[in-house]
C-alpha cells in the first residue's frame, strides 16, 4: 500500500507534479491557496483539503511546491497551517526553490514538530514536470531520501543526492545561476547581432551548428522568434532566485559578477510588468535597454 501524500501548491510545476503522483497511484490530497486550481486534480481523483492543516492531518508525506519563503511560512505556520498537524511519523519535503540558509532555518523551525524534513528542489521546467522528467535535487538524511525514491521517480527521471540538509537548495541555486547567465547571454548576443544587422534565423543557425549549441537555446528560440513569452519558468521566479544566489554568495564569499548583473536585468523585466512571462522575456529587456 503506497503512503498517503499531501501536495501543497498547484502552480505551473505543482499541478503537473501532483498529477504524476496520482498517475503513479499514490492516494493524494491537495491544497492550493486559490482553490479553483485544485479542480482538475479533483477530477483526476485527488481529495481537496480545505486548509494546509487538514491536508497534513490526512497524509504521511507532505510536499510543498510554492513560490518561496513567504508562501512556505504562510502554508506551514499561518492560520490553519500544516505544521500544527505535523508529527514524528510524517515526512515533509520542500521542493520549492529557496536559499540554503532559508532551508536550514526552516529545518530548525520545524524541529519542535519532530517531522522528518527533506530538502528536494527540482531541475527542469513545465514540460519536464508534465512528462515526469524532472531531476530531483534531494538532500538530508540519505536513507530517508532513498526511501522516498519511488515517490520522487513518479515526478522525475532521476534523483541526485546532494548531501546534508540545505545542499539540495545549494544545488538549485548553482543550476539557476548557470541557467540565468546562459539565458541572458543568449538574449544579449541576439540583440547585439540584431542591432548589427544580422538576420535572426541566420544567428540561430550559427548557434545550433557549433559547440555553443544547447538544448535550452533550442527550447527558448521560438519565444524569441515569435516575440511571445508564455511562462514555463516565470521571469519573476528567476529574479527571486538571483537574489537568493547573491545572498548565498555573500555568505560564502563567492564572487558572482554575472549573478549581480542578472538580478539587475531580471528586475528591470519585473518592473516593466513582464514578471509573469517566461525567463526568455529577458530578450525584451535587451530590446528595451537598446531603445529600439
Ligand atoms: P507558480 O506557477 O507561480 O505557482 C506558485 C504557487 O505558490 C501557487 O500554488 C501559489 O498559489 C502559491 N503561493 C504563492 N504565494 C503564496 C502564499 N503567500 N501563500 C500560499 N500559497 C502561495 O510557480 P511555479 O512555476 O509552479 O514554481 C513553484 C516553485 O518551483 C518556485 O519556487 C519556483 O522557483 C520553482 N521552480 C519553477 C520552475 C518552472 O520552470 N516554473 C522550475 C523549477 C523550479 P496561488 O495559486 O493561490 O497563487
Amino acid at each position: 500500500m503506497k503512503p498517503k501524500v499531501g501536495f501543497m501548491g498547484l502552480g505551473i510545476m505543482g499541478s503537473a507534479m501532483a498529477a504524476n503522483i496520482l498517475k503513479a497511484e499514490y492516494p493524494l490530497t491537495v491544497y492550493n491557496r486559490t482553490i479553483a486550481k485544485a479542480e482538475p486534480l479533483a477530477k483526476l481523483g485527488a481529495r481537496v483539503a480545505a486548509s494546509p492543516k487538514a491536508l497534513a492531518e490526512d497524509a504521511k508525506i507532505i510536499i510543498a511546491m510554492v513560490t518561496g519563503p513567504e508562501a512556505l511560512y504562510e502554508l506551514l505556520f499561518g492560520p490553519e497551517g500544516a505544521a500544527e498537524a505535523f508529527g514524528p511519523e510524517q515526512v515533509f519535503i520542500n521542493m520549492s526553490s529557496v536559499s540554503p540558509s532559508f532551508t536550514l532555518e526552516l529545518g530548525k523551525e520545524l524541529a519542535p514538530t519532530a517531522i522528518r524534513f527533506v530538502d528536494a528542489p527540482v531541475s527542469g521546467t513545465k514540460k519536464p514536470a508534465e512528462d515526469a522528467q524532472l531531476v530531483i535535487l534531494a538532500s538530508g538524511n540519505r536513507r530517508r531520501v532513498q526511501d522516498l525514491e519511488p515517490l520522487f521517480l513518479a515526478m522525475g527521471k532521476k534523483v541526485i543526492y546532494c548531501g546534508k540538509t540545505g545542499q539540495g537548495s545549494m544545488m538549485k541555486m548553482f543550476i539557476n545561476l548557470l541557467l540565468g547567465v546562459m539565458m541572458e547571454g543568449f538574449a544579449e548576443a541576439l540583440n547585439f547581432g540584431r542591432l548589427g544587422g544580422l538576420d535572426l534565423e541566420a544567428m540561430l543557425e550559427v548557434v545550433s551548428s557549433g559547440a555553443m549549441n544547447a538544448p535550452m537555446f533550442q527550447l527558448k528560440a521560438p519565444n524569441i522568434r515569435d516575440k511571445n513569452y508564455p511562462a514555463a519558468f516565470p521571469l519573476k521566479h528567476l529574479c527571486k532566485d538571483a537574489k537568493f544566489v547573491l545572498d548565498t554568495a555573500f555568505e560564502l564569499g563567492a564572487p558572482v559578477p554575472a549573478g549581480q548583473m542578472l538580478l539587475h536585468l531580471y528586475r528591470i523585466g519585473v518592473a516593466q510588468g513582464w514578471g509573469d512571462e517566461d525567463i526568455s522575456a529577458i530578450a525584451k529587456v535587451m530590446e528595451h535597454l537598446s531603445g529600439k
